[in-house]
């Protein structure tokens, strides 16, 4: 079958026993299995299911009976792809790797392979549509005190109409998201700015959003983005492994309308958030000093951020002396050097707030800058590979 950039579908799997444990028809993982069954790719990058729930785990598979491991989406799954497709996986320039993303996964992928430093032509980005994830300890910890539920009793969440819903084996509880985001419960931070919902800048983008009707609930709505992502559906339909239908209008309109309402919240948490600063680096550092002064200077955000991949940082104490004596770089320093490297290409992912042991709102810092050079040069990082990299095209 002729497959389409821009073409969308509902899908359902044709193996029963897929559709029955996979989530909404199961189409991810048909879709990864065979990708793995044909040689397509050598390994799949996903994320499952650790010790419970809340423990989300990267996981690289070579056998496609394995791939049903990962099927069903994790909330608590705030880790981001693109460091280990990277860092652990040579940038995918010895294996072909298929990743299961996140529009921020797909984001950051696609800045590395900008950067040189994941081999794009070996890289599939089958994309899942994300409403935001939730840090695992706090989520807990809210489901105990707000919920008052035994989070172990929880089998599955999902936000849906506005409320972040628990369900248990005794049926389900639902608290409206923006009340209990108003009281620092909920997504992380970074989630409710972030501004790409429907992965549209992976091959694939996959979701539950617009099926209704019959196939509400057991169906998958399939956009293709790529020519990639064209031949990728185009031979599974042909295998008869997965089975497509024309989606419902009213579904296709569902399906944008959730999308804007979400995009139409993150713009108000986007403008609470740039508020009070021009967005110039120095007034940025200038609005947080003193959140920056409690920096211990542990480097875990460096570590963490999937774009700080400079393989010898200047900032290590045995570099350039910053301070007389050798000491490590004093705050303003360590954070301004990083503010230029990341200027450009920070998907605000939220990798460096979470690991921040001082809880200084970083990912945020960095988006602020990364937002005014959005506005002076028009470009949005990770959406498509053809756009010049700001600083490439108008050399500072
Ligand atoms: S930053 Fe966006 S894509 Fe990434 S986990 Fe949060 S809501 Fe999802
Ligand atoms: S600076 Fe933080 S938010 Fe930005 S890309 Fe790096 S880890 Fe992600
Ligand atoms: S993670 Fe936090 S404390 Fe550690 S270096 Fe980064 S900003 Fe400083």
């Amino acid at each position: 079958m002729s497959v389409k950039v821009n073409e969308q579908f509902y899908a359902y799997s044709s193996d029963e026993a897929i559709k029955e444990q996979g989530e909404y028809g199961g189409v991810v993982t048909t879709i990864m299995k065979s990708l793995l069954e044909t040689g397509a790719v050598d390994a799949i990058l996903a994320v499952e299911e650790g010790f419970d729930l809340y423990d989300a785990v990267p996981t690289l598979i070579t056998d496609p009976e394995d791939v049903i491991k990962s099927a069903g989406s994790i909330h608590c799954g705030t880790l981001n792809l693109a460091k280990p497709l990277s860092k652990y996986l040579n940038g995918a320039k010895d294996l072909k790797i298929a990743v299961t993303c996140k529009p921020c996964d797909a984001m950051t992928i696609r800045e590395l392979i900008k950067k040189g430093k994941i081999n794009g032509d070996n890289v599939l980005l089958i994309g899942v549509n994300c409403g935001g994830t939730m840090p695992p300890v706090a989520t807990m910890d809210m489901i105990r005190d707000v919920y008052e539920l035994d989070p172990k009793d929880v089998i599955k969440e999902e936000i849906s109409k506005g409320k972040l819903i628990m369900e248990t084996a005794d049926g389900e509880k639902g608290i409206k998201i923006d009340e209990l985001e108003a009281q620092g419960m909920g997504r992380r931070e970074n989630c409710q700015r972030c501004d790409l919902k429907i992965p549209n800048n992976a091959d694939l983008a996959l979701g539950n959003w617009g099926v209704i009707g019959p196939l509400a609930g057991k169906a998958t709505f399939v956009e293709v983005c790529t020519e990639k992502g064209a031949e990728i559906l185009g031979k599974v339909i042909d295998e008869g492994l997965i089975v497509t239908e024309e989606p419902i209008e009213k579904g296709v309109k569902i399906r944008e309308n959730v999308n804007n309402f979400m995009l139409k919240e993150s713009l108000h948490k986007k403008e609470e958030d740039y508020a009070g600063t021009t967005g110039d680096i120095l007034d940025v550092l200038n609005k947080y000093k003193e959140d920056l002064s409690k920096c211990i200077k542990c480097y875990g955000c460096r570590e963490a951020c999937p774009l700080c991949y400079c393989e010898d940082c200047c900032l290590e104490a045995e570099g350039p002396e910053w301070v007389p004596g050798g000491q490590i770089p004093t705050a303003p320093f360590f954070h301004l050097t990083r503010m230029v490297h990341m200027a450009d290409a920070c998907t605000n992912c939220g990798q460096c707030s979470e690991v921040c042991p001082s809880e200084i709102p970083v990912a945020k810092i960095w988006s602020t800058v990364n937002n005014k050079v959005r506005d002076i040069y028009g470009y949005v990082p990770g959406r498509s590979d053809d756009v010049p990299l700001p600083f490439t095209e108008h050399p500072l």
